[in-house]
């Protein structure tokens, strides 16, 4: 096999990649921030982060992947403020609609998703360290930043010049307390709306709330150990938010915090990042509505290298569903097979070591997959040639196995949700036309058929639901 490499951020180099410590890569990804549903923008990250843990796993890897959940945070405190409930209320819908987005569009566990409000006293432990070292300081507003003239790394990760960083000209200077404007906090004094909403806890610089920066690294240190193999992200946040985890990590523990960051690039929408500041998000209930399958939107943002921006298109959606429809036959067709060719067995061979090298080199899945769709033209072609090897058949199989088992293309043979909802709209409408007739039997043969599809009906003083069933 191929080496594998990666491009890390730190050096702007592809480079060679194997972990510290034998077979376990050690993986920190930055996760969602539950105030809302996360949108498809967010999850085209997530499933690079994806293909990076499968294309880990090919290659022989164990993964130890580390997601937080950043349950603590300005917006949610404002949404819980608004709302005159606790910040718990607000992120525990959201972390629940996040875990089933996140299987709807197929993207594995990680090992661990800790919340960054279960993880306080690691959190102030790690701002001690930093007050020891005289990283950190508590300023007049009772907060505690850290002071990054302090430490000599600073700016090595998005390289921006350190003196542009401290003349201010990326950020309004209006908070006179801190010594330096570009100080970042690490602990936020608590004030009245985070008592209320439960965002507040003791400490020995008073009542406060843990940075949003601060999170991560502590999080990353208690699960991952002080030098993590590898830490990823959305290319937003490289500055401030990868620079100051560097900062406070490194600051701590004087040892390299991660050996190689890996970014990956934005999904647009009419050539604009997709953001829910902007208003131009779509969510899986979107895709869902529009009948698209969790398969294509894999395949579509796999058909665009993780460093490129991404546009969102239905051009490209409806290239997206053809291709992964195409994967679907091919994979029964497969199954079905009696036999193969000899050529089979190359165009197999030839194909995962194509496919492998691919993705091996810095995750290049829109060459994979188009290996992987050659491969599928080619195996049917000599497929068609009805041919008796079983020793090719079973080849090809494995290397169909092997490649979209880093994709995972093939799609859903359940009906999506969107359609089937039509369906029992329908029935449910001549069911009620029925019952007014007084043809009770021709409505109970409609409860029947209905729940043959799987769908259990019940009549309440607001009309008709449904549910599915099993
Ligand atoms: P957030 O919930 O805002 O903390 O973001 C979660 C992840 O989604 C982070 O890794 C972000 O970098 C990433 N992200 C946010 N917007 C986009 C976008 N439009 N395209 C790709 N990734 C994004
Ligand atoms: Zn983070």
């Amino acid at each position: 096999m191929p080496e594998f490499r990666l491009y890390n951020t730190l050096t702007r180099t592809v480079e060679p990649f194997l972990p510290s410590h034998g077979k376990t890569v050690r993986m920190y990804t930055c996760g969602p921030t539950v105030y809302n549903p996360a949108h498809v923008g967010n999850f085209r990250t997530f499933l690079f982060e994806d293909l990076l843990r499968r294309v880990l796993a090919l290659r022989g890897f164990d993964v130890m992947q580390v997601m937080n959940l950043t349950d603590v945070d300005d917006k949610i405190i404002k949404r819980a403020s608004e709302k005159g409930v606790t910040i718990g209320e607000v992120t525990a819908p959201v972390i629940e609609q996040f875990h089933a987005d996140r299987k709807y569009l197929r993207i594995e566990d990680a090992e661990i998703y800790p919340r960054a409000t279960e993880h306080i006293p690691e959190m102030i432990t790690l701002v001690e360290r930093l007050v020891s070292r005289k990283l950190a300081y508590q300023a007049e507003d009772k907060s505690v930043y850290f002071a990054i003239d302090k430490f000599n790394g600073y700016g090595k990760l998005s390289r921006l010049d350190t003196r542009e960083i401290k003349s201010g000209a990326r950020v309004i200077q209006d908070d006179y307390s801190k010594e330096n404007a570009q100080d970042f906090a690490l602990w936020k004094a608590a004030k009245p709306e985070d008592e209320a909403s439960g965002a507040a806890w003791d400490s020995p610089w008073g009542r406060g709330r843990p940075g949003w920066h601060l999170e991560c690294s502590a999080m990353a240190m208690k699960y991952l150990g002080e030098t993590l193999d590898i830490h990823c992200g959305g290319i937003d946040l490289v500055f401030p938010h990868h620079e100051d985890e560097i900062a406070q990590s490194e600051g701590a523990s004087g040892k390299p915090f991660a050996r190689l960051w890996c970014h990956g690039e934005f999904l647009l929408t009419d050539g604009s990042k997709m953001a829910k500041r902007v208003g131009n998000v779509s969510t899986v209930a979107d895709l869902k509505e529009q009948g698209l399958s969790a398969a294509a939107f894999r395949h579509f943002v796999f058909s665009t290298h993780y460093r490129k921006q991404l546009n969102l298109s239905g051009e490209a959606l409806e290239a997206a569903q053809e291709g992964s429809r195409r994967i679907g036959e091919f994979a029964e067709r497969l199954s079905g097979a009696r036999g193969g060719t000899a050529d089979l067995s190359k165009i197999a061979e030839e194909a995962e070591t194509q496919g492998i090298g691919e993705l091996s080199d810095d995750l290049n899945a829109p060459a994979a997959l188009g290996v992987f769709h050659t491969f599928i033209r080619r195996a049917n072609a000599e497929l068609d040639k009805n041919g008796s090897d079983k020793a090719a058949l079973r080849r090809a199989r494995e290397t169909f196995e092997r490649l979209n088992g880093v994709f995972d293309l093939i799609p859903e043979k359940e009906v999506p949700d969107a359609e089937l909802a039509l369906l029992v709209g329908s029935r449910l409408a001549d069911r009620r036309a029925a019952r007014s007739a007084g043809d009770f039997a021709r409505a109970d043969a409609i409860r029947a058929e209905l729940l043959g599809m799987g769908v259990a009906i019940e009549d309440g003083p607001s009309g008709t639901r449904w549910k599915k069933v099993d």
